[in-house]
């Protein structure tokens, strides 16, 4: 059976039309996949699994449905939302995967990451990347109640963004060299990241070995996902069509 990957919805109240389209996507296309990737950024922000959103709560439903009719959910912390826990997977049936993540289908090895990681020309943010990181920071942040890590989670979306309009537009993609280490670490011919919202399929060479590199793209225009299966890993929009 085939495998369907998507990133970087960014579900958030305030655009309602993409939580909605995903979960009619939930109960429709992805009912037909045998697993359902979720590379990071599903929600514009996840302060812990006490959360208690009732549009994130609608969606959560949805991804229960999915794994309740047979599909394996799989699911990825992003830049946005790298606070899911056990809760998280209880509530969904999903599967957190750590990051990056060597997966193997029909034959094939593909390494997954969400892709902030590979943007290391941006300095401050590998900074803070750094520190959210660390499980001890976590569990600090956890420990706060719940309005006080909305109230944080709201400030550093704002920061986020000023951050994002401020950074040269290079510097925000992805390092040629860091997409090279991460391939000759992982011993791998094949990568498949979001994060930077440039859906495409680039070549990579790396010590003389030819690599492919996907990028699946966000939510807000037209979605970009990708399909795996006995032909190959491909890009296509939601209705099929080869991206
Ligand atoms: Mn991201």
């Amino acid at each position: 059976m085939h495998a369907l990957v998507v990133s970087d919805l960014h579900i958030d109240a305030a655009q309602p039309a993409i939580g909605e389209q995903f979960i009619a996507f939930l109960d429709s296309d992805a009912r037909a996949a045998g697993a359902l990737y979720i590379l990071g950024d599903l929600f514009e922000a996840w302060i812990g699994d006490d959360d208690d959103d009732p549009h994130r709560a609608a969606v959560l439903d949805a991804l229960r449905r999915l794994t309740d009719g047979g599909v394996s959910l799989y699911v990825m912390a992003g830049n946005r939302d790298f606070l899911y826990g056990p809760t998280f997977e209880q509530r969904t049936g999903a599967m957190l995967l750590a990051d990056p993540c060597l997966v193997t289908r029909f034959g094939r090895r593909v390494l997954f990451t969400h892709g902030d990681a590979l943007c290391t020309d941006d300095l401050p943010y590998q900074r803070l990347r750094a520190m959210v990181r660390d499980p001890a920071w976590q569990q600090r942040f956890l420990a706060l109640p719940r309005s006080a890590r909305a109230l944080l989670a709201g400030a550093a979306r704002a920061g986020s963004q000023s951050h994002t309009k401020r950074q040269a537009a290079m510097l925000m993609d992805v390092n040629p060299e860091a997409v090279e280490d991460v391939l000759r670490r992982a011993n791998v011919d094949a990568l498949l990241h979001g994060h930077t919202h440039r859906p495409g399929c680039h070549t990579v060479v790396v010590d003389g070995r030819t690599c492919v590199r996907w990028v699946t793209g966000d939510w807000h225009a037209a979605p970009i996902i990708a399909r795996w299966d006995h032909q190959g890993l491909r890009l296509q929009t939601l209705d099929g069509t080869p991206a």
